[in-house]
């Protein structure tokens, strides 16, 4: 029996199917149940604490158990728990965060949020947003949507179409029609060039060249991640992203930032279009909009989306309305945990802090790799950092899978308290944005305790 086994009883893993995740293996190694988290800790119940290196699944940016969070959600619970947000009736948490997320956004010219439940569904949403932004424009056969390899944008069946990981995809084609991916600026592993800027450059070019190939007229928007998450954390060239914008422009085609792990701090600005100095036309948000403590998306807009949507006809149901909603879009109880969260992003200033520990921590692991060499690359901005292991770090041939390398260090970060994430053989650290630079240490230490046993 292996050591998560010990810790766990198969109860676990008896009735539910996981996401993502081979039940075989899991009946083997059941999954860690974690019963308590008190900020960048996490409890198992059975007398393990963890530290919270993956901050859950990107998303717990404030940290666990935040009693401000709770009190906003009680309060909220005291006066109302649900009420619809489809426009005959709305509830003032939503109209309140809609606000914020404006105000907050505004430099890079949002003017309106659109709600739903999650990361998928608010790119879902982005997706149709564009779609029906250019029929309402005038330009109807605009419909492709272009975005890059590496990309997860999430599982329905629209943002499955534009992700570009194809482990992701491969059960359930033929995904969508009109759905294209380019070449991502992935600076360890590209056959073109090790100059990032070049490569950054070329990618562009690459995108120019699709956009023309596929024909302009043809194209409602290219979508993205500010920094590549579930992908691996490529961090692309500094140049990319303002070149991006210019290629958009160039050609009239929307620009999507899909900023569910970027949103709010984590790669050390509040947002990482702004790290990159670019104003995107439609913004997508989850996991850190309220830190995870109830599921919320968002969609955010700039004027020039908005205003196609805006009609003189006075009527209820006109052509310019957005055909699309959820019911739990805008829940008033994960509007008002936002608005809690956000309020502590601002006063902590989390996004700077995700700054100084993150370069901190890319520094030490770093520094590390220099007596590892199946630590392949180590890249990050902010606090998403990831790790990729290599069999031959000449070659940069992987592990086989097989040997579940990744899996035995991940075993014994966990042995000594330390919970991350692997992507098979790519570490990805994501912890809380509270992070200090003495839980980095721990972070660092323990890898480097834990690759030097498994190797
Ligand atoms: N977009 C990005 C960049 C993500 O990382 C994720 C999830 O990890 C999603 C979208 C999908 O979000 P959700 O899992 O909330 O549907």
């Amino acid at each position: 029996m292996t050591a998560a086994a010990a810790r766990n009883n198969d109860t676990l893993t008896r009735h539910v199917v996981y996401p993502f995740a081979n039940a075989n293996f899991l009946a083997e190694n059941p999954p860690i149940c974690i019963e308590g988290g008190d900020g960048v800790y996490v409890s198992d119940g059975q007398g393990s604490r963890y530290l919270d290196g993956q901050a859950g699944l990107w998303n717990v940016n404030v940290g666990h158990g935040r009693p401000e969070i709770k009190q906003a959600i009680i309060e909220q619970l005291d006066r109302l728990s649900f009420y619809s947000t489809f426009g005959n009736t709305t509830n003032s948490p939503s109209v309140a965060l809609a606000d914020e997320l404006c105000r907050l956004a505004a430099p890079e010219g949002m003017v309106r949020a659109f709600f739903s439940s999650g990361g998928s569904e608010a790119n879902e949403a982005a997706i149709k947003l564009a779609k029906q932004y250019w029929r309402l424009a005038g330009e109807p056969l605009r419909t492709k949507i272009i975005s890059l390899r590496g990309a997860y944008h999430g599982v329905t069946l629209g943002a499955l179409s534009a992700g570009g990981v194809n482990v992701y995809k491969e059960q359930f084609t033929p995904l969508l029609p009109g759905f294209f991916q380019v070449e991502t600026p992935h600076v360890y592993r590209n056959p073109f060039t090790s100059d990032p800027e070049a490569l950054g450059r070329l990618c562009a070019e690459l995108l120019e060249r699709e956009i023309v190939y596929q024909g302009a007229g043809s194209v409602a928007a290219f979508m993205a991640e500010p920094v590549q998450g579930a992908g691996g954390v490529i961090v692309p060239p500094a140049n990319f992203w303002p070149l991006l914008r210019e290629v958009c422009d160039r050609h009239g085609v929307l620009l999507i930032a899909d900023e569910v792990v970027t949103g709010f701090g984590r790669s050390g600005s509040m947002f990482g279009s702004r790290a990159w100095g670019v104003n995107p036309d439609i913004m997508v948000f989850a996991k850190g909009i309220n830190s995870g403590y109830i599921p919320l998306g968002a969609t955010l807009i700039n004027a020039k989306v908005a205003a196609a949507f805006q009609s003189d006809d006075k009527s209820q149901f006109t052509p310019r309305a957005f055909m699309h909603g959820n019911t739990y879009a805008g829940h008033p109880l994960a509007c008002a945990a936002a608005i809690a969260n956000l309020r502590i992003v601002e006063q902590e200033e989390l996004p700077a802090n995700a700054g100084k520990v993150g370069a901190y921590l890319l520094a030490r692991l770093k520094d590390i790799q220099k007596r590892h060499p199946n630590m392949g690359d180590v890249r990050g901005k902010g606090l998403m950092l990831g790790i990729e292991m290599v069999a031959d770090p000449e070659t940069k041939r992987p592990f086989d899978l097989a040997e579940n390398f990744g899996q035995r260090i991940w075993e014994r970060c966990v042995a000594k308290g330390v919970l991350i994430r692997n992507l098979a053989d790519t570490f990805i650290i994501s912890p809380p944005l509270t992070f200090t630079t003495e839980h980095a240490d721990k972070i660092a230490d323990t890898f480097d305790e834990a690759i030097s046993a498994v190797e």
